[in-house]
């Protein structure tokens, strides 16, 4: 069985003071971490945070990439060659807010990992069902949806898929340890004939992950790690949650 995988994202939030003195609490406190640990830093800080994890045991994780695999007149835009030469190591694709503010769809997803792979970078496949679509029942269904992007890709050794439910993210609404279970034990199920058994599937719940329940989201079946939002601003709490995986 492989580490758990946590991956703080920050999204729009950082200073060049504030970052540094987060990133020096997290070096200090996740030395012995026994999970895998990232950080997903807002592009314009991917530099900064780059110099400031050399040599420590923390990944760098970037929270988008372009579709466009190489360089070129797209203003604007960060490639994925950009990121691996800035020493990233995993890109978040699909979060729910860009699904919804940025109209991120899969046709879109399916370039931005392929250019991802292509730079030698791990993608991470954030899904999840709207309130309205649990509240109707289609949970299941539109997961699976979601999962499509990823057929018939060359995935490497690793597939890495966020489950984030959109109505649990930074409402602190968290699914129930049922649901949760639930939905990790369905996308497994489904995801193995999609990536094929040598690859090793792991699956990060995502949404209102704190301190107080990381342990018990972190011990139920199939739950390989967490994307934590919020809480991941807060050195402590975030260590707090490292350490209960
Ligand atoms: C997220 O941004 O992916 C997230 C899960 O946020 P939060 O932990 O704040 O709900």
């Amino acid at each position: 069985m492989s580490r758990k995988l946590i991956i703080g994202n920050w999204k729009m939030h950082g200073r060049l003071a504030r970052n540094a003195e987060l990133i020096d609490a997290l070096r200090a406190g996740l030395a012995a971490c026994e999970a895998e640990v990232g950080v997903a830093v807002p592009t314009a800080y991917l530099s900064q945070a780059s110099h400031a994890l050399a040599g420590s045991t923390i990944a760098l994780s970037a929270q988008d990439a372009s579709r466009f695999a190489d360089d070129g007149a797209y203003t604007g835009e960060t490639s994925a060659n950009m990121l691996a030469d800035l020493g990233v190591s995993y890109v978040l694709l699909g979060h729910s807010e860009r699904r919804q503010y940025f109209q991120e769809d899969n046709a879109v997803l399916r370039e931005k990992i392929e250019a991802v792979l292509k730079a030698g970078l791990k993608p991470v496949l954030c899904i999840g069902e709207t309130l309205a679509e649990r509240e109707a029942g289609e949970h299941l269904l539109v997961t699976e949806g979601q999962l499509e992007v990823l057929k018939a890709l060359e995935l490497g050794d690793e597939c890495i898929v966020a489950y984030e439910p959109v109505w649990a993210i930074g409402t602190g609404k968290v699914a129930s340890i049922e649901q949760v279970a639930q939905m990790h034990a369905h996308l497994k199920q489904k995801l193995l004939p999609i990536v094929g058994c040598s690859v090793n599937i792991r699956v990060l719940y995502g949404g209102s992950v704190k301190s107080d329940n990381a342990s018990a989201i972190l011990a139920t079946p199939n739950v390989d790690g967490a994307l934590v939002g919020g809480a991941s601003l807060d050195a402590e709490s975030f260590k707090k949650i490292c350490q209960a995986a």
